[in-house]
């Protein structure tokens, strides 16, 4: 009789098999056995016919993965540990010394610290190029480009670029594009079928996506995707994640599980409350301008009807406002921390609205011609009342007047 040590995990139980519930199963694991020597030489970490090291997917991963192809159309799926993950393992896979990578100028900051940071370091160049300017991204593409960032909307500043443009002159450069697919989330628009009915399908190279933010829903997971409708692509990108050794932890891959079936329904509803605060700031007199490409006047506002809209169109739960020139930091700042429902902190896709106050002139290479002078701050919209949250902005608004 083996010792307790040895029974509590060789445990004769099996449970029963047939067991079917709404939600796949945890399976947490670096060690995955195989049944003898000869399957062990045959089955292929690449292959997901078969399970062979924790880090390579489980059960749960793979559910997870196949999920988020069907919520963004694509074919093939990486997870990583975060959405900046998901941008450095791009990067990394597709750029080698010599190479250059072209960035809108809008882009998600911390893309920008990585290819002025190690991608420089590692001898690849980087420009920065226009967003709303498709003829500055054509002048900028030249025989070294090997990778375009693309990213709609602009995750701080909220203009809308016109990406079928954008992923054309791309093709026609022959030079890969990725899209930061965080604010549309696979819903607003298809990534990898821009226009549908088109054909040959309108599509860019590869989405990413930071699951941190709606996927998750809870502003407590952090996980990025790289998905991708080219097999030979998927293998460049696979090949490279296994070597940086990246993985998500199960429990974190099954709280993305969980949150995904209601995931149409909090867009929407963030998209709503949104439109209804950002409509009403519209109104007050302390705001030089607000950023919501669903607002007529907000810049880009045609590019986001063209591939977004139906009747209503559908978008993120981001608006931005740039205070009037004379209202200053102090009072900026003094509004921020007036406010009650909306905290003051990063990231957004969760229950609860977000506030951050940005210093754009830090941010860009030059302020841009569409965006009045200015202090901007952003909201993220949670899924609050949008009558609750416009009464918090009004009190903040008066304390700092
Ligand atoms: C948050 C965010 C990321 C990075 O996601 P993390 O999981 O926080 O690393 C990348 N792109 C955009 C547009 C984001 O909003």
């Amino acid at each position: 009789m083996a010792e307790l040590t040895t029974t509590l995990i060789h445990h004769p139980y099996q449970p029963p098999s047939g067991f079917a519930a709404p939600q796949p199963g945890v399976f947490k694991a670096s060690t995955v056995f195989f049944p003898n020597v000869a399957a062990m030489r045959q089955f292929d970490w690449k292959d997901k016919s078969a399970y062979t090291y924790g880090l390579h997917g489980t059960p749960t991963t793979y559910t997870l993965e196949e999920r988020l192809c069907t919520l963004e159309g694509g074919a093939q799926c990486l997870l990583v540990p975060s959405g900046l993950a998901a941008i450095a393992t791009v990067c990394l896979a597709l750029l080698k010394i010599g190479d250059e990578v072209l960035i809108p100028d809008n882009a998600y900051g911390p893309s920008k610290a990585l290819v002025e940071g190690e991608l420089r370091h590692w001898g690849i160049t980087h420009r920065y190029f226009d967003p709303m300017n498709p003829a500055d991204l054509a002048a900028k593409l030249s025989p070294q480009t090997r990778l375009v960032w693309l990213e709609a909307a602009g995750s701080v500043t909220l203009e809308f670029p016109d990406l079928c443009e954008q992923v054309r002159l791309c093709r026609a450069a022959g030079v890969l594009c990725a899209l930061d697919n965080t604010w549309g989330a696979g819903l607003a628009f298809k990534p990898f079928d821009l226009k549908p009915g088109h054909l040959p399908a309108l599509a860019v190279d590869i989405s990413i996506h930071a699951l941190t933010k709606y996927p998750s829903g809870g502003g407590d997971v952090l996980m990025g995707s790289v998905i991708t409708t080219s097999e030979r692509l998927h293998m460049q990108l696979k090949l490279c994640h296994m070597r940086l050794g990246l993985g998500v932890g199960a429990n974190d891959a099954e709280a993305v599980l969980r949150a995904l079936p209601s995931l149409p329904l909090r867009y929407r509803q963030h998209d709503e409350t949104t439109r209804t605060v950002a409509q009403w700031c519209l109104q007050r007199a302390e705001f030089a301008q607000v950023l919501h490409p669903a607002l007529p006047l907000s810049p880009g506002h045609a590019h986001w009807q063209a591939l977004c809209g139906d009747v209503l169109g559908t978008a993120a739960g981001l608006f931005s406002v740039i205070f009037q020139p004379d209202v200053n930091q102090v009072r900026v700042d003094a509004f921020c921390d007036a406010l009650q429902l909306f905290k003051i902190g990063y990231s957004w896709g969760g229950p609860m609205s977000l506030v951050v106050p940005y210093q754009l002139e830090t941010m860009r290479s030059s302020w841009p011609v569409y965006l009045q002078q200015g202090i901007l701050v952003r909201f993220s919209m949670g899924l609050e009342s949008a009558a609750d949250l416009q009464a918090d902005l009004q009190q903040a608004l008066q304390q700092c007047a």
